[in-house]
């Protein structure tokens, strides 16, 4: 497709053009990335931003990224987590071949290269405790100060990291670390840690070890282990460069990859970071990782997102060397541009209003053309039956209206779609005074949506046919978080108490009640809509995935809030 190959060839922004000229003057044969997710958690958006990037740029330079678990925290991983990425990964478009790896692939070189830096003098077994360590650490404007073990001779870091390993002491006892510089001006370079003690069971190495490399240690040199060429990472990252690069130097690594930082993605009313998705999901705050609302992968994917308008809104987002946050909006914008291509059109009333045509003969019904796309003739049409009972959107009544409401009220003339012309004759109320039915009539020489005299309507209602629409749960979102406070200790508390809207008894099309109408549609001028998959035969659910228009950012101008 000419949207694809458009789509995938390489964009320009600074690491492009690095890789670009890297690629030109000879210094890498071809291009090695990866995406390194720890498996404790789902992915989400910001996510997708490493991940079109890593696989993007190999994609685009014919080289090959690597999905690798970092997954060197047995307590917090879980096998589960491993599936969701994997899933979501392939899901966005992106191909890892057969590049997939673990960091715990590399354990056992991971340990014999802390030996070498042990018997070079370059690390040490520290007895002091994590409390102690951390006030001995110094602060950015004040050094460290030098561990009182840490003059140990070689043979006997030697003896106790091999016992560490060994299993024989317990958790927190003694770490690894690398010998630096406890006066550095870069606080990661004050002797950071490389193993710590560990007895829990890792889902891959089972048994195997009590003594687990910190993130730091295996990170750089699980890179270098694969030949990843262009460690791409974010900004918080920079600071720790000295020390990647302090390893690659001090390692008989069979390759050395460099790192380079570029800005995280931060989305206005979203919280990326999985310590508090994973809050939310673990206090039942939200229905699990693929709550709609989320805004993890699979909770987009729930919420009928195409992984075009992901891939489409970073791209637009872009790569810069500087962090910033960006609207909400701009991600609706891409999800909207996707779906206005891609869906059919269907009807379906949320709030249902029965409207009766007086003059439409009992039991009559005609099968209208309806199309399916209106920018799409390939897309073709479908029939949608009319008859004398119809049920209209509420909302598109008023039985007093102000002068710029040109929808249903008394006396007035609307269009029907696809239908006739009708007139609201008669307003029908219960004992407490609510509108229950319009009694209405049509005028026959308007079928097609044209009057023969030419007189116009100000409004064209979508409707269905109360005979045949389907009943379905409609749920409506809103932001989880309204205006979430980045620095919070309680994120339950700042949900936003309207994020999700339950319509209990919307009335659709037939169509969208059958087995294989799972494609995304757009509900006519209501949003574009997905089937949820908590529908069940007889049950229909369907997600509105985003609204025709950014009403959000009207409302929140105004000030009044939502
Ligand atoms: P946490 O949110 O708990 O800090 P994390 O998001 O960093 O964790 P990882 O699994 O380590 O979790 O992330 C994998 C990769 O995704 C890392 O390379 C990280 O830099 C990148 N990444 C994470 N969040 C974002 C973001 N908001 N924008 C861009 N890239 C991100
Ligand atoms: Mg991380």
């Amino acid at each position: 497709m000419a949207d694809e190959t458009a789509e995938r060839t390489a964009g320009r922004d600074f690491i492009r053009d690095i890789v670009r000229a890297d690629l030109e003057q000879g210094r890498h044969r071809s291009v090695i990335t990866r995406f390194p997710p720890e498996p404790n958690g789902y992915l989400h958006i910001g996510h997708a931003k490493s991940i079109c990037l890593n696989f993007g740029i190999a994609e685009e330079f014919g080289g090959h990224c690597n999905l690798r678990m970092d997954d060197t925290n047995p307590t917090k991983e879980e096998q589960a987590y491993i599936d969701a990425i994997k899933a979501d990964v392939a899901w966005l478009g992106f191909s890892w071949g057969p590049h997939f790896h673990h960091a715990s692939d590399y354990f056992e070189q991971l340990f014999e290269w802390a030996v070498l830096l042990i018997k070079a003098g370059k690390a040490y077994v520290d007895d002091q405790s994590q409390e102690e360590m951390r006030l001995a650490r110094g602060t950015l404007t004040e050094p460290g100060r030098n561990s009182p073990f840490r003059n140990r001779s070689v043979d006997e870091n030697l003896d106790l990291f091999q016992r560490m390993r060994a299993g024989e002491f317990p958790n927190g006892a003694r770490v690894l670390r690398a010998k630096i510089d406890m006066a550095s001006g870069n606080i990661n370079l004050r002797d950071p840690v490389l193993y710590r003690i560990l007895h829990a069971e890792h889902p891959r190495t089972g048994k195997a070890w009590c003594i687990y490399p910190s993130y730091d240690y295996a990170h750089g040199q699980s890179d270098a282990i694969e030949g990843v060429t262009h460690s791409i990472c974010t900004l918080e990252f920079e600071d720790h460069r000295p020390l990647y690069d302090w390893f690659i130097e001090n390692l008989p690594v069979p390759a050395r990859p460099r790192q380079y930082e570029f800005a995280r993605l931060n989305l206005t009313h979203t919280i990326l970071s999985k310590r508090v998705l994973t809050e939310l999901v673990r206090g039942g705050h939200v229905a699990g990782w693929d709550d709609p609302r989320m805004p993890t992968i699979a909770g987009l994917r729930r919420r009928g997102v195409p992984p075009a308008a992901i891939r489409d809104f970073v791209k637009r987002v872009g790569v810069a060397k500087a962090n910033s946050v960006v609207e909400y909006g701009m991600l609706e914008f891409s999800v909207r541009e996707a779906l206005n291509r891609s869906t059919q059109r269907r009807m379906a009333v949320l709030r249902p209003l029965k409207v009766v045509i007086e003059n439409y003969p009992e039991g009559q019904v005609e099968e209208l053309d309806a199309v399916n796309h209106p920018d799409d003739p390939d897309a073709g049409s479908r029939k949608v039956s009319f008859s004398r009972e119809l049920w209209v959107e509420r909302d598109d009544f008023m039985e007093n209206p102000p002068k710029k409401f040109f929808r249903l009220s008394p006396g007035r003339e609307v269009r029907l779609r696809y239908g006739y012309f009708i007139t609201c004759r008669e307003v029908v109320k219960d004992a407490s005074g609510e509108v229950v039915e319009l009694r209405c009539t049509y005028d026959p020489a308007t079928r097609g949506g044209n009057a023969p005299d030419g007189r116009k309507v100000q409004a064209t209602l979508h409707w269905v046919s109360a005979a045949t629409a389907v009943s379905a749960e409609v749920r409506l979102y809103e932001h989880l978080f309204a205006n979430p406070e980045p620095d919070a200790a309680d994120f339950a508390d700042q949900i936003n108490p309207r994020s999700l809207e339950l319509i209990a008894d919307a009335r659709l099309e037939p169509a969208l009640a059958a087995d294989n109408a799972h494609e995304p549609v757009q509900f006519e001028r209501l949003g574009y809509f997905c089937r949820d998959p908590d529908s069940r035969p007889g049950r229909l659910v369907f997600n509105r995935t985003v609204g025709l228009r950014d009403t959000w950012a009207k409302v929140s101008r105004a000030g009044s809030g939502r």
